[in-house]
């Protein structure tokens, strides 16, 4: 007889990018019961799930406050805001990030100023910060992208030296950590997400701040709920941001799991380092680093591969039904929407080298061992032929 693991084994031939249904499936019940049970109190929005939550993620960022609201997105406007963000005030951040982390600066009426990028971490390079200060400069948002922090001791001190504050964009690094310190919990204030593709993933749009400072947290829930104290009056214009009861309750039981899934996520991440190596895959394929100052976690595992030849090998893994993305292929100085800030793209070189050379692998927690090495097998097929390829052509 085959076993039914050996038979599973051998059939392997493809492997999601993502898979939901593996991480939700066995909490579904849980998580139907729980809706259900919101559904006949008629609290949708607020309430007890939300404070839980709140507590929950505050815990886990070990900060004094978490306060709840709508997105991510929503997140970093609310953070630009309440630290008084205006018309003409510059904002210095990462061109190489997810488009929220700009527009919310943009939308402020304040500018973007770029920040190139350390080549290794894909995260703001802190020494190309200074000579980005202007007059006008009023804060920082270093984005800790693909689950890894970014240096955030220079970052501080330039920012204390610089009277700045700093907006920490975690969207992608719940529990990621510097120096024993955790994502959110640094600068003034921190950004997450719970879209589901974030290591802790919702049924739709949520986002949370975290802070340490009393008045900063006062103003966060203030301005979420169109700066209204008491209800109808409004002490200043804000937006309506506010997380749903049935998110926070789906959420809340999720992250009785997260470390768990962050456990199995640097596991899936050490495992491909390792099968990197056994395929002799070393010299063509950039495997990502993980800085000793801090705990990754993997929302990403961001491979670099030979400039010209990713969207290649991307194209091939997909025939062989391996799933894969870049993040991110167009970086912000080179978007439409901000042509008007007239990038010098010679500042921004590291940037874009990165642009046209990552591609992300699959990396969910229940993503197998097995899934894995087809992975890997299917990556060194294509690349080592496509290198002999190059070799022959030169
Ligand atoms: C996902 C993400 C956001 C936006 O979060 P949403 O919840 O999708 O609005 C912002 N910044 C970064 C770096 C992200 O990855």
């Amino acid at each position: 007889m085959i076993s039914p693991e050996k038979n599973q084994t051998e059939s392997i031939q493809s492997v999601p990018l993502l898979d939901f249904h593996r991480g939700n499936g066995p909490l579904k019940a849980e998580i139907m019961e729980t809706i259900s049970s919101i559904i006949d109190t008629g609290r949708f929005v607020g309430g007890p799930f939300c404070q839980q939550l709140e507590e929950m993620v505050a815990e886990e960022c070990q900060t004094e406050f978490a306060i709840g609201c709508a997105s991510g997105s929503d997140a970093l406007l609310l953070a630009l805001m309440a630290v008084g963000i205006e018309p003409g005030d510059e904002v210095i951040c990462p061109s190489f990030t997810f488009f929220a982390t700009a527009s919310a600066i943009h939308r402020l009426g304040a500018k973007p100023v770029f920040v190139d990028i350390d080549p290794v971490t894909f995260n703001l390079a802190p020494d190309r910060i200074p000579s980005l200060i202007t007059d006008r400069t009023k804060a920082i948002i270093p984005v800790h992208l693909f689950g890894q922090c970014c240096d955030m001791d220079p970052i501080m001190e330039i920012a204390r030296e610089n009277n700045l504050h700093v907006i920490e964009d975690a969207a992608q690094s719940i529990g990621a950590s510097y120096r024993g310190k955790r994502a959110g919990g640094i600068g003034s204030i921190g950004c997450f997400s719970f879209y589901p593709t974030k290591n802790l993933g919702g049924f739709g749009d949520g986002g949370m701040l975290t802070t340490n400072d009393p008045e900063l947290a006062d103003r966060l829930r203030l301005l979420a709920n169109h700066g209204m104290r008491p209800r109808y009056f409004h002490q200043v214009v804000g937006i309506n941001s506010r997380l749903d009861s049935i998110q926070a309750a789906v959420l809340g039981i999720k992250m009785r799991h997260l470390s768990r899934w962050l456990a199995m996520r640097s596991e899936n991440a050490r495992q491909y380092d390792k099968l990197m190596v056994e395929h002799g895959l070393s010299s063509l394929v950039k495997a990502p680093c993980q800085s000793k100052d801090g705990v990754h976690v993997w929302n990403q595992y961001t491979i670099r591969l030979p400039a010209g030849s990713r969207d290649q090998v991307r194209e091939s893994l997909a025939e062989r039904n391996v799933g894969s993305e870049i993040y991110y292929p167009v970086p912000l100085h080179q978007q439409a929407c901000f042509d008007y800030l007239n990038v010098n793209p010679e500042t921004m070189v590291q940037t874009d080298l990165a642009a046209e050379e990552v591609l992300a692998l699959p990396i969910f927690p229940e993503l197998t061992r097995e899934e894995q090495r087809y992975a890997v097998d299917c990556l060194a097929e294509i690349v080592l032929s496509e290198h002999t390829q190059m070799r022959m052509a030169s």
